[in-house]
């Protein structure tokens, strides 16, 4: 049915019932969950809570991580997805901080966290729906402050040899590019950190420090620019869906094999050409936890209320660093012994 029809049914309806012609009071229902989050500018003004899943979700209450801090700046921003639970915008705070001991330059570059309401994006994502994920880029502060301008401009740089298969650039990656990984999968709240699969093979041939945090980190597509932060869900979060726990030690042989087959990089099967092409279906504001539609309706919070300790903290933020650990100063064990037989495992979901 063509939209002018259906509209045309739906008014024809709306006279049936009401015996006048009115304006169809559905249309946002026909926008899809992307369309709506997308259009969400602020945030919602309420408790912060992630609503459902990763990858199926969105949230309330969230606050921006300010666009410039003394140890960060956010990337891309007119794409407005600085936004998070605020357990994440203060655990990315504190990586900031501990990224600068570890050497990373004068701190991190973050890209996409979520959209001001979360829940799922025109483009680029199937997660970061809840305000638990972020993106930080393989490539540093530099000294002296981005441009709004050049942040929108600054190309990724790979850390891959592209003339190789599934193999580390060595000229662009260094010990202090494991060191920020790693500082990142030891925050106890950190559950996954993803990355590309050659970056986690160089990480297990290299790492010799504690190697459960290894575990942590997970294979994935992409990931080869940036690499990705997902925190659990927060204490207390009952609205949160939990995502299985990690396997136990450092997963360097079973969750990495099947990335090294050819199965993962083939090109999808061609489709039937005697076959009608099936439209993917959309994902609605229906397919989403019932408490969405609320978040989508509810009153905004000013930008300026719902940055971080406020849009000017930042001229001098004390460093507090109770919970802070330097992953240099994580004890060393010695790296396991490879006994275990590479069985490929099914395509994980980022
Ligand atoms: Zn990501």
């Amino acid at each position: 049915m063509t939209s002018i029809s259906r509209l045309f049914l739906r008014l024809a309806t709306a006279a049936l019932v009401c015996g006048s012609l009115t304006a169809p009071s559905h249309a946002q229902e026909e926008k899809t969950a992307k369309q709506l989050f997308g259009g969400m500018k602020l945030p919602s003004r309420s408790e912060a809570e992630p609503l459902g899943f990763y990858a199926k979700g969105c949230m309330s209450g969230a606050v921006a991580l300010p666009t410039d801090g003394p140890t960060w700046q956010a990337m891309r921003l007119s794409r407005n997805r600085r936004w998070g639970n605020p357990a994440l915008i203060s655990l990315l705070e504190q990586f900031s901080r501990d990224a600068v001991k570890v050497g990373w330059g004068s701190g991190i570059l973050v890209g996409d966290i979520s959209q001001p309401r979360g829940g799922p994006m025109i483009n680029g994502h199937a997660s970061h729906q809840v305000g638990l994920d972020a993106d930080i880029w393989f490539t540093p502060k530099p000294a002296t402050p981005l441009t709004v301008e050049q942040r929108e401009q600054m190309p990724f740089t790979s850390m891959l040899d592209k003339s190789k298969f599934l193999t580390v650039d060595p000229r662009k990656w260094s010990r202090t590019h494991m060191n920020l990984v790693m500082q990142a999968a030891s925050y106890p709240q950190v559950q996954r950190v993803f990355v590309n699969p050659a970056i986690k093979k160089q990480l297990c041939e290299t790492w010799t420090g504690d190697r459960n945090l290894l575990g942590k980190v997970r294979p994935i597509y992409g990931h080869d620019e940036h690499f990705h932060i997902r925190m659990s869900c927060p204490p207390g979060a009952t609205t949160c869906q939990k995502q299985a726990a990690v396997p136990a030690g450092d997963d360097c042989v079973k969750g990495l094999a099947w990335w090294f087959t050819k199965e993962p990089w083939a090109p999808p099967p061609k489709p039937d050409p005697n076959k009608k092409p099936v439209k993917p279906r959309q994902v609605m504001l229906s397919d989403l936890p019932k408490a969405c539609a609320a978040v989508l309706a509810a009153p905004a919070r000013v930008e300026q209320d719902a940055t971080y300790g406020g849009a000017a903290a930042y001229v001098a933020q004390p460093a507090s660093s109770a919970a802070s650990r330097n992953i240099n100063a994580i004890v060393k064990d010695p790296p396991p012994a490879d006994d275990d037989v590479p069985t490929p495992t099914p395509r994980p979901a980022e």
